[in-house]
């Protein structure tokens, strides 16, 4: 699944295609991209509207118009988007819309397992939805570990769980989780508001760290994952964890061990990400009351 990383490098490609740009022509032929609303009537709001912009808050890709309104694309599990010249982009069974621009280039969306979406929204709507569903943007230089810190303090939820909710923090998913926390040295199943200051901040520098080594390495390329132009990121090739069970930590040589956690395959050192057994992690938990953890939220 795109993560931020991934999702950065299709807006970094795809922005200086679309800005200046009006959308001539649009054919939304899969019903679920813009559900429940109709696609063509989706597609017809959408023809002649001008591009100032193309943004990203966490894995959603915005597609500001200079009207003022904003397409929000969600690439979801298998979503990508394809530009090249008009007639250039073949045929392709699992394209669900096409957006022809004014230079007559095309931006092709494919999507395999037809989770993403596709939904405009007016002026005033953009930001609060997006501020609803997503955190701070972890990449900004106004990111401090004291905003995790924040975010972290009443969650019982191992630290895995907690990074893959949104609200957390911006753009983390299943990959970039497991790579913060390799780099943190904090096992994923660690209690989140458990933490030491001292890890949180190690949380806060591997978040970073690893998400910027992605957006360096143009997003991983595991199976659908594509650039705007056909070619794969090289994240994948770096991995210090993910996917790699049975092969040596590149600090200690201990074999990476593969759990679940979050119900999400989970990859992690078992000699550098240690948990603790009882409750050592701080002594700054037991003075709040516990809150169960929040329903979770995985756009
Ligand atoms: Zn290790």
């Amino acid at each position: 699944m795109p993560e931020l990383p991934e999702v950065e490098t299709v807006r970094r490609r795809l922005a200086p295609a679309l800005e200046g740009r009006s959308f001539e022509r649009v054919e939304i032929t899969d019903p679920r991209v813009t559900r429940p609303l109709d696609p063509q009537d989706v597609a017809r709001e959408l023809e002649g509207e001008r591009v100032q912009a193309v943004d990203r808050r966490g894995k959603y890709l915005i597609v500001r118009f200079e009207s003022g309104r904003a397409l929000l694309i969600h690439l979801r599990m298998t979503g990508s988007l394809r530009h090249g010249n008009g007639g250039e982009l073949g045929e392709d069974p699992h394209r669900r819309a096409v957006v022809t621009l004014d230079d007559g280039s095309d931006v092709s969306y494919r999507d395999v397992r037809r989770f993403g979406t596709w939904l405009l929204l007016e002026p005033s709507e953009t930001d609060g939805y997006v501020d609803a569903r997503v955190g701070r943007e972890p990449l900004d230089d106004a990111y401090r570990a004291k905003h995790l810190a924040e975010r972290l303090e009443r969650r019982r939820a191992p630290i895995k769980a907690a990074l893959l909710d949104q609200r957390t923090v911006a753009g983390v998913g299943n990959i970039y989780a497991d790579e913060a926390l390799w780099r943190a040295k904090v096992h994923p199943l660690a209690p989140a508001n458990e933490l030491s200051p001292d890890e949180v901040k190690a949380v806060h520098k591997g978040v970073r760290e690893s998400l910027r080594a992605g957006v360096r390495r143009q997003g991983s390329t595991l199976r659908d994952y594509q650039l705007p132009d056909g070619s794969s990121g090289r994240a994948q090739e770096r991995f210090k964890v993910y996917g790699r069970a049975g092969r040596p930590c590149e600090r200690c040589g201990t074999p990476i061990d593969k759990i679940r956690a979050a119900g999400r395959g989970t990859w992690y050192c078992p000699s550098c990400q240690v948990l603790r057994s009882g409750g050592g992690y701080a002594a700054t938990s037991s003075s709040s009351r516990p809150s169960r953890s929040r329903r979770q939220s995985s756009v």
